[in-house]
């Protein structure tokens, strides 16, 4: 692609001020001055503009000479502040993420919540990345695998969250296993369904949702960034509202009985496992790798 700037160009006010000549004039400097001109050059050193007024005493060619000079010198400096400030911008934009995860509903929540990041979030399957195995028995060792495995097949940094919904009545069950509770291929209404079951004779209808996020540089990395948070709630009889994914329409998280599926995306990000989870990697990202 042809870009349309060819180069850099920048502008400065330089001016003869109770008789010396002095560059970035400010308002006072300009308004009282006995000479003021403006200098608009190209980092190639070419004039794109000039003008210059003797507002009181009329200028010699000398003054004119040491006006051009302090220009020139002030421009340069300008030059390099443009460069410097594209290089910091170009530096963003090499930020680049994988996102570990073929859900697409909580990759979205995952991409909204990484939005106010400069890095530039791309998901797994848009890589042709297949799903990663979730073996292990705890979240934290399930998203570390899968962080690993997106950096591995990108040769990207990876970021991969594991989550899950935990009831106290049946020690912490679903757990890892929530996305495939009723068995594969995961189903939400089969899941929803296996859960009220479960709980059919149970008092304690208390649970949580558990989120680990993880970050990692490359496959290898040993210092992964590891942010855990949890949301509880309880298990409620009858399924009510259409937002959000998974056992949402049954975590009732209000005492007047609001489930998560009745929020909208703003209002369950601000309060949910994976928002809380994701503000923690956020920091954590700012803070280790100076994202
Ligand atoms: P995984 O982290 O992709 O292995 O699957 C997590 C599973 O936990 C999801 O498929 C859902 O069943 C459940 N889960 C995790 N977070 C949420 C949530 O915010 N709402 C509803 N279900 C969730």
């Amino acid at each position: 692609e042809k870009s349309p700037l060819k180069g850099q160009v920048a502008a400065l006010s330089v001016g003869i001020y109770e008789g010396v000549p002095v560059a970035d004039f400010d308002y006072d400097e300009d308004h009282l001055s006995d000479t003021d001109m403006n200098v608009v050059m190209t980092d190639a050193g070419k004039f794109v503009e000039l003008q210059g007024t003797a507002e009181g005493e009329p200028f010699s060619r000398e003054d004119l000479d040491a006006l051009l000079k302090l220009a020139e010198d002030g421009l340069k400096q300008l030059f390099a502040a443009q460069r410097a400030a594209l290089a910091e911008e170009k530096k963003d934009m090499s930020k680049k993420i994988v996102l570990a995860s073929n859900n697409k509903k909580k990759m979205k929540e995952m991409q909204e919540l990484l939005a106010p990041m400069s890095a530039e979030v791309v998901s797994q399957g848009s890589l042709g990345i297949p799903s990663a195995e979730e073996p292990f028995g705890t979240f934290v060792e399930n998203a570390l695998a899968k962080a690993r495995w997106a950096a591995k097949h990108s040769g990207l940094p990876a970021i991969a969250d594991d989550s899950g919904i935990c009831s106290d009545a049946l020690k912490g069950a679903p757990g890892v296993l929530s996305a495939r509770f009723a068995g594969e291929p995961s189903s939400d209404a089969a899941n929803n369904a296996k859960l009220i079951k479960e709980l059919e004779d149970k008092d304690n209808r208390n649970a949580h949702y558990t989120c680990v996020i993880v970050a990692v540089r490359d496959e290898n990395d040993p210092e992964p960034l590891i942010a855990i948070d949890f949301w509880n709630g309880t298990i409620g009889y009858e399924p009510k509202g259409e937002g959000g994914f998974g056992y949402d329409p049954f975590f009732i998280v209000t005492p007047d009985g609001k489930t998560a599926a009745q929020m909208t995306a703003e209002e369950k990000n601000a309060v949910s496992h994976r928002g809380k989870a994701m503000r923690k990697m956020r920091t954590l990202l700012t803070e280790r790798w100076n994202w």
